[in-house]
């Protein structure tokens, strides 16, 4: 079933010499199958072909761009246990997990085609005309949403299934109208494949241009440099380091046409743990903490990386109860031996500075690539003046910072990078004497949360999944949710156009039925 052949739109080709083999992190063993890399010749095939069905696929309706997103779903579906069986054989990861990332991805697709049937997601604007407006007339102006040409998606590590060949990021962007040309990642290749071929199943099915899709194989920085630099991609979306995503966000400032570059990179996720709710519930939130921070092997962008609290005897308490829960959980599998060894190299540097303690560690025995669940503690003026404390280690890990007042937890929180997430942990009646720190937090995430954990990211619209620099490279979107389409599109505006040469959208009989802005105001109603 696994050909290792790239897909150049339909064409499964592989006319390269150089390979790349995936590895099980469970067995501890490199996978059979024998990856070919895309040549710059199929790469140049790929970026051409998308950018021919740019010109027929921006002017699919909704309801055509959606029966493909639902083939896709389907297709993928059909793929069943096999396909689930080659995610478990890529990413340690065990089957309920396959399956629920599976449901999150198909769950995607859906939204992303319900979002188009309904079609008001263009932000149709209309002013109309005033003729006699003095001193000028004034001019009938109408606006939309237009996508931006081929996308180009490095798929991620942690995500197989919801943020690879066929995830949030790849959905939005089929949505918008641009085409798609996965930079297929490097641990899950086999499992990309499979997924390219439901995703090029479902074009055919449903009458997509030729080169809508494309998934190619390679390594970053000779493939994925190839195609941000090419001139005809027009936008990237990147899940994973803030290295990697920083370098395409400055290959893309770099070229003689600038493109935008969505990276989801770094995040540590500060957790704020207030007296009195430890002082109430001490068991219950390090039990609910030893969950979060082990949960997939640590390896979730919103893993709670940091957790703050002020010096005293709840924090002790706290201490106890969390070290009690984490010395019992297994440790998990964890992607790749690379990512294995990066995690306890992260550890080892953190454990080597300064006033550095150990709190809570799994106990038992452990076997190749499961990371030991560890947490850290260090006070908040040590933290402050060591920047190296702030890094992110991914994987089962955090860092306890006890703080000696308020001012300092504040001062902690304001010297944060930017993060995906902020957490308060607090009674009902403490958070209205702590109001500061939540305006603290407010200015260093993308999604704050009340007296739960940051893990466990919900599909929905009203969901933010994204921050400001680092944890994300625009803090203006999200990568979760059917907005996350708003990245792929710009807003075109039409003067004074005759009405039946008007997308659908914009023309006076509304024959989309779409909620619209007529002279600034929402309505359903025809000009
Ligand atoms: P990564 O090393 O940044 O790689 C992600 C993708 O980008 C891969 O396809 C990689 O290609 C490509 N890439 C990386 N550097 C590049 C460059 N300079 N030029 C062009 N392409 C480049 O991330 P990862 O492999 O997913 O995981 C490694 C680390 O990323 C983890 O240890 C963790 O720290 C972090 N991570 C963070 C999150 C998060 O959401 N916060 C999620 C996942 C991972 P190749 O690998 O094929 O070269």
């Amino acid at each position: 079933m696994i050909t290792g052949k790239n897909y150049i739109g339909s064409q499964l080709k592989a006319s390269g010499s150089k390979t790349l083999k995936t590895f099980n992190p469970l067995l501890n063993k490199e996978n059979p199958w024998v990856f070919t890399e895309a040549t710059q010749d199929e790469i140049e095939e790929a970026v051409t072909l998308a950018n021919q069905a740019f010109a027929s696929y921006k002017k699919y309706s909704g309801v055509e761009k959606a029966r493909f997103l639902n083939a896709i779903a389907e297709e993928i579906l059909a793929l069943g246990d096999t396909l689930l069986d080659q995610y478990c054989t890529e990413s340690g990861f065990p089957r309920g997990r396959a399956e629920g990332e599976r449901g999150r991805m198909i769950g995607q697709l859906r939204a992303f085609a319900e979002m188009l049937t309904e079609g008001s997601w263009v932000q149709a604007t209309i002013d109309t005309a005033i003729i006699d407006r003095q001193p000028a007339p004034k001019e009938d102006l109408r606006k939309m949403l237009v996508p931006l040409g081929p996308i180009v998606v490095f798929g991620s590590s942690n995500f197989p299934f919801a943020f690879s060949t066929s995830g949030g990021d790849t959905a939005s962007a089929l949505a918008s109208g641009c085409p798609v040309i996965v930079k297929s990642h490097s641990m899950h290749i086999g499992t990309g494949e499979m997924v390219a071929s439901a995703i090029i199943k479902a074009a055919q099915k449903t009458n997509m241009p030729e080169g809508v899709f494309s998934n190619l194989i390679g390594d970053g920085r000779t493939l994925g440099t190839s195609l941000v630099k090419h001139p005809l991609v027009k936008g990237v979306g990147f899940t994973g380091s803030i290295k990697g995503g920083r370098a395409l966000c400055d290959l893309a400032a770099q070229r003689p046409e600038p493109i935008p570059v969505f990276a989801e990179m770094g995040s540590i996720n500060p957790v704020v743990l207030l007296p009195n709710a430890l002082k109430k519930n001490s068991q219950k939130w390090a039990t609910a903490y030893a969950g979060s921070i082990t949960l997939g092997a640590g390896q979730f962008c919103t893993n709670p990386g940091l957790l703050i609290a002020l010096r005293g005897e709840e924090l002790n308490d706290f201490e106890e109860n969390l070290n009690q829960a984490i010395e019992k959980i297994q440790p998990g599998c964890m992607l790749h031996p690379y990512i294995y060894a990066d995690f306890n190299s992260g550890i080892a540097k953190i454990e080597e500075q300064n006033g550095v303690s150990k709190i809570a560690q799994y106990k038992g025995e452990t076997t190749p690539n499961h990371g030991t669940p560890t947490v850290l503690k260090v006070d908040g003026k040590e933290f402050l003046e060591n920047k190296i404390l702030h890094n992110e280690v991914f994987g089962p890990f955090s860092i306890l910072i006890e703080c000696e007042n308020e001012t300092e937890l504040i001062e902690v929180i304001s010297k944060l990078e930017g993060q995906l997430t902020g957490t308060i942990i607090s009674e009902e009646n403490e958070i209205e004497t702590h109001k500061e720190i939540i305006s603290a937090l407010q200015n260093r995430v993308g999604r704050l949360i009340f007296n739960g954990v940051p893990t466990g990211v919900e599909v929905c619209a009203s969901m933010l999944h994204g921050g400001p620099y680092p944890a994300s490279s625009d803090s203006r979107y999200t990568a979760v949710g059917i907005h996350a389409v708003y990245r792929w599109v710009r807003p075109l505006s039409y003067q004074n156009w005759p009405n039946d040469l008007l997308p659908a959208e914009l023309q006076n009989e509304n024959p989309l039925q779409i909620v619209r802005t007529i002279n600034n105001k929402l309505t359903l109603s025809q000009i």
